[in-house]
């Protein structure tokens, strides 16, 4: 029985949902396509891509920005946790507890008229595949 286009696009999405499910830490869309590709090798790039797409749309996947990075792909959390890029392999991993929220208290420092809505925490240092010599 052949395959629905629904039935084809949930597996991919679950292909792509999984890998992140399994990664140890937020991936490029490289990455992911690559990692996805190990357990479903016909997954073709655009294919990959307009999934991607579509789950960023209803909020199943989220993309990471941070300074002069790539951009990433992680599952929601809820949480907000500092993340931490390493400064020898370049990955960028979320670190487990949660930041505290400085923002609050900040808020009387910011000059007039600025608008703040939120706070990044990145941490950098060395992850444990780069010991610091
Ligand atoms: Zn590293």
């Amino acid at each position: 029985m052949p395959e629905t286009p629904t039935f084809r696009r949930t597996r991919q999405r679950e292909a792509i949902y999984n890998v992140l499910s399994e990664a140890e830490r937020p991936l490029k869309f490289e990455e992911l396509l690559e990692r996805a590709r190990e357990h479903y090798p016909r997954l073709g790039e655009r294919t990959v891509f307009r999934n991607v797409r579509e789950m960023l749309d209803d909020h199943t996947l989220v993309r990471v920005y941070l300074p002069g990075q790539p951009a990433r792909y992680e599952l929601p959390t809820g949480n907000h946790c500092p993340h931490f890029i390493c400064r020898n392999c370049n990955n960028v991993f979320v670190l487990p507890e949660e930041t505290p929220d400085i923002l609050p208290e900040y808020r009387a420092k910011i000059p007039d008229n600025f608008v703040a809505e939120g706070e990044e925490v990145i941490i950098y240092g060395y992850c444990r595949e780069c010991p610091k010599d």
